[in-house]
């Protein structure tokens, strides 16, 4: 797995303190707010919707699982997860960086729960199943349906061939679906179950101190949360710096000024 980067942990150490914001902060009460009903709605139908397809799934790879090619299925979910962690880097880096509350529809349904979590960290760890995981369920329909679609119309031999590439995109979905649940185990500090603190400690879900670099304002770094192994060259190359410049370069767009609004918000 990935180490920690040295010269951040020494600056995170330097230049943590105890976060500001909470949920008597100004911005998190009227970002908490905005959690609706029709928001809720779309959630459970998500989850239904994810849920199902995930039986089908389940189905067809206990009927149509054969003994070979067991190297390339075990790289298959390897690639799986990796993908899973740089999306949600990018979803993470996209969402924090640009946009705003006030978008039509997207801003309060999809930007807000970032905005949430930056002036209130710990918001996240009072969302039931349902706010915590509705969202990443609407990315994980595309995976599924790719491989639902395709099994049927396959012999067995021509399943056999693609089952890694299937693998690959039922460990992509499985790892979406539960990014945000990883997050909030991340700002979970006690009541976890043993299982989830030794695949932190094993660094196999996001470690809580690996995310924590992320919380240090103004939120620039250490974007990806579901299993952080991305975060380490990511950093090392500043990849996220680069998009960033580069998309001010073209637009003369800021990154973070709609983050920084509430995070300053009185
Ligand atoms: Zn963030
Ligand atoms: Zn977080």
């Amino acid at each position: 797995m990935v180490t920690e980067c040295p010269i951040k942990a020494a600056e995170f150490d330097k230049t943590h303190k105890a976060p500001r914001g909470g949920r008597n902060h100004a911005g998190a009460k009227e970002l908490a707010g905005g959690y609706t009903k029709e928001k809720r709605c779309f959630e459970i139908t998500c989850i239904s919707f994810v849920g199902t397809q995930t039986c089908i799934v389940l189905y067809l790879l206990i009927k149509n699982f054969q003994p070979v090619n067991i190297p390339q299925m075990i790289v298959g979910i390897f690639l799986g997860i990796i993908t899973a962690d740089f999306l949600s880097g990018l979803v993470h880096w996209a969402c924090d960086s640009y946009g705003s509350v006030k978008m039509p529809v997207f801003g309060k349904a999809f930007i807000r729960p970032f905005r949430e979590h930056h002036v209130d960290p710990l918001a996240i760890t009072r969302h039931d199943f349902v706010e915590t995981n509705g969202d990443n369920c609407l990315c994980a329909i595309f995976p599924l349906l790719l491989v639902i679609i395709a099994v049927p119309l396959q012999t067995q031999d021509q399943i056999s061939f693609w089952f890694p590439v299937y693998l690959y995109l039922i460990a992509l979905a499985f790892f979406v679906t539960f990014t945000n649940q990883i997050h909030k185990w991340s700002h979970t500090y006690s009541g976890l179950p043993w299982i989830v603190e030794k695949l932190q400690d094993w660094r196999i879900i996001l470690p809580k101190r690996h995310h924590r670099y992320h919380h240090v304002a103004p939120h620039e770094v250490y974007f990806c949360i579901t299993t952080g192994w991305c975060d380490h060259p990511l950093e090392l190359m500043r990849f996220w710096t680069m998009v960033e410049w580069t998309i001010y370069k073209l637009t003369g767009f800021r990154a973070r000024e709609d983050d920084l609004k509430w995070t300053n918000k009185k």
